[in-house]
């Protein structure tokens, strides 16, 4: 019986046909592609794309070099050295984040007591060379300094979650 219900089958091409109801059923709905990338999908606030360092509106960096997010980083993917200045304050003198080795967890963010060590929504970025995904601090600052407005902006948004 089973042999004849396979033949009946092929036969009929009925598995073709309950493919083609499936296909028919999907064509005139909703699509979920995109043109990437000159269309690109919506986006969270709290995305965790590439890292960037925040200065305040002064210029001065945001980093008191209190190695917090080099601590709490499951990856040890941030290597930060630091001195005392002039003035008495701390700042970072090396912040290097390794991207071959991050997680992308967004602990180094949010172990961060002055908003300084952040992830942006920034994904389109590539590397050629293991080397080419050392950020260092120099590299991180002109993200920081590049994307500011975007960076505030998610920031305002998350902060009643946090
Ligand atoms: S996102 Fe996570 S893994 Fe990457 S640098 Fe920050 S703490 Fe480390
Ligand atoms: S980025 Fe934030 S957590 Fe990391 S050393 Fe600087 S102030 Fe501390």
């Amino acid at each position: 019986m089973k042999s004849m219900l396979r033949i009946f089958n092929s036969l009929f091409l009925w598995e073709l046909l309950k493919g083609l109801k499936l296909t028919g059923r999907y064509l005139f709905k909703r699509k979920f592609t995109v043109q990437y990338p000159e269309e690109k999908a919506p986006m969270s606030p709290r995305f965790r794309g590439l890292h960037a360092l925040r200065r305040y509106p002064n210029g001065e960096e945001r980093c008191i070099a209190c190695k917090l997010c080099e601590a709490v980083c499951p990856a040890l993917a941030i290597t930060i050295d630091s001195e005392e200045r002039e003035d008495g304050t701390r700042r970072t003198t090396q912040y290097d984040i390794d991207l071959s080795k991050c997680i992308f967890c967004g602990l180094c963010e949010e172990s961060c007591p002055v908003d300084s060590i952040v992830e942006t929504r920034i994904y389109e970025y590539h590397a050629e060379e293991r080397g080419d995904l050392l950020y260092t601090k120099e590299q991180l600052l002109a993200i920081g300094d590049k994307h500011e407005k975007q960076i505030a902006e998610d920031r305002a948004q998350q902060a009643p979650y946090r």
